[in-house]
């Protein structure tokens, strides 16, 4: 069995590269034919041993007719179609361009899963860009050489599940070597890189206490490192150490300022809500205790979701509540029938004015962000998998036919992302989808985070 790999991305980012380098020939087609549209190429690669189809969907930029993202819609639709995961390429020196932006949106409405590679990282060159491509909302890139031939260990791992899931490994062998911890640095050049640090963000409605809370945290007890110490109310980012764990606070205040310094009236638009959550790997909602999870926190929280990060809600000004039970009732009571698809939320209250229990809230925050990371083995989500369907199986189809699920395997952590494979995956019902969320949820304690479920065919 095989699985198919396509991949995609604007000109010149290392496409073909990448291509010949995994079919491992040179094809006689290249650069500067003009005129010549090349055709969508197919070829059977290797990486690591790992065996595979891949669809390289260069070459449309050399037609003629259309415009470019018509052309480049026409190719990438085909190509991912037919593919089991895309690698989404960007060149990581040149960082993200308008038009990287436009295939990402396009590549996260569809129901192929997608890995962003970042290419080009060779040397330190690519660091700025590989940092900024987590804007783009695709999680986390694998930073990548095409020309150079590095990063193909953490392309396998990323790959591997696939591989996996098509029977092309020899997995039961291999599982527990696969399912170690991530490591968290997965960089090209470990050896002279320290760790590399959780991305935080604070976000919420004007006023709830941001900036009290983030000149908390950056108090002076706090040993502040990193580029930007002691710069911390124009800094971008600035990093300290909770829990032993090194943390990297975006600043997103900060890079407005930076941004708009001919625009001093800043608001808080919903497009800088989203960079800011992008830029995150766990988002810090702040909540006023005064109007616990009104409808701009619902929206905010229910933006973090959907961009697949994990998220901590801190009620703030707690030392003002005068009836905390009532205000916790109340909150639980929104979660359930507001926030249901990520339940079990990590909740902390707070107050950033007097310090009282921020560090419990940087514990919730290490706390989810390990959920968030959470890789669980195959062989562990199937046996349970099995004994779902065996109590509850999908409803039968019309005619009474029925649908068989097969396979189960995660794809991809941060977040915890799970492919089913199933006879008729366009007829498994949504509330079977859920059910199988919740149950991922229960079973493998991955509360309050986001859970991706994709079903795929065949097989
Ligand atoms: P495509 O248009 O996406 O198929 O891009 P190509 O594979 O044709 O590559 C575009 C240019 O980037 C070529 O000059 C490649 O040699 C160069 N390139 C590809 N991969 C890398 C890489 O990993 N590092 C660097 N520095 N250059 C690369
Ligand atoms: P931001 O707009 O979200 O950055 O909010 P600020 O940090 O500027 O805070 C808005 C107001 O709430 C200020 O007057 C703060 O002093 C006050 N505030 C912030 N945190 C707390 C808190 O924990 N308790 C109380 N009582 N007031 C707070």
């Amino acid at each position: 069995m095989t699985f198919t790999v396509a991949i995609v991305g604007r000109p010149n980012v290392g496409k073909s590269t990448l291509f010949n380098r995994l079919v491992g020939r040179r094809l006689a087609i290249v650069h500067d034919m003009p005129g010549v549209t090349r055709d969508r190429r197919e070829g059977a690669a290797t990486l690591l041993g790992m065996e595979f189809q891949v669809i390289d969907t260069a070459g449309f930029e050399d037609a003629h007719d259309d415009s470019i993202e018509a052309r480049m819609r026409h190719q990438t639709d085909t190509a991912v179609a037919s593919a089991d995961v895309v690698l989404m390429l960007i060149d990581a020196r040149a960082g993200v361009t308008p038009l990287d932006a436009h295939f990402a949106e396009y590549l996260r409405k569809q129901k192929t899963p997608v890995i962003l590679v970042a290419n080009k990282c060779e040397g330190k060159a690519g660091a700025p860009g590989m940092y900024e491509s987590y804007g783009l909302g695709l999680g986390e890139p694998v930073p990548f050489s095409a020309e150079h031939g590095e990063g193909l260990a953490d392309l396998f791992d990323a790959l591997r599940p696939f591989a996996e899931a098509a029977g092309a490994l020899d997995d039961e062998e291999e599982e527990d070597d696969f399912h170690l911890p991530p490591t968290d640095g997965e960089e090209i050049e470990t050896e002279d890189r320290p760790e590399r640090p959780l991305q935080l963000v604070i976000v919420g409605r004007p006023n709830v206490g941001k900036s009290t809370l983030v000149n908390r945290l950056l108090g002076e007890d706090r040993m502040l490192t990193g580029p930007e110490a002691g710069l911390t109310r124009d800094a971008v980012s600035v990093e300290w150490e909770h829990g032993g764990r090194r943390i990297r606070l975006v600043d997103t205040a900060g890079l407005r300022r930076r941004a708009n310094i001919e625009d001093p009236v800043e608001k808080l638009s919903a497009s800088n809500t989203l960079e800011a959550i992008r830029m995150a790997e766990v988002v810090v909602l702040v909540l006023d205790c005064a109007a616990i999870l009104d409808k701009q926190d619902l929206t905010i929280a229910r933006m973090v979701v959907e961009e697949g990060r994990s998220l901590v809600l801190a009620i703030n000004k707690w030392d003002m509540v005068e009836k905390p039970q009532e205000a916790l009732q109340r909150l639980s009571d929104r979660l359930e029938t507001s926030m249901p698809m990520v339940r079990g939320l990590s909740t902390v209250t707070i107050s950033a004015l007097t310090g009282r229990s921020v560090d419990k809230m940087m514990d919730a925050v290490l706390a989810v962000h390990k959920t968030w990371n959470r890789r669980i083995p195959t062989s562990q989500l199937n046996r349970w998998l099995e004994d779902v369907l065996s109590h509850h199986p999908p409803p039968a189809l019309p005619g009474g036919r029925r649908l068989k699920i097969r396979y189960m395997t995660q794809v991809k952590a941060r977040p915890p992302t799970f492919v089913i494979f199933a006879s008729k995956p366009e007829e498994l019902p949504e509330s079977y989808n859920r059910y199988l969320i919740n149950g991922l949820r229960e079973q493998f304690k991955l509360a309050g985070v986001p859970i991706r479920l994709y079903v795929r065919g065949g097989r």
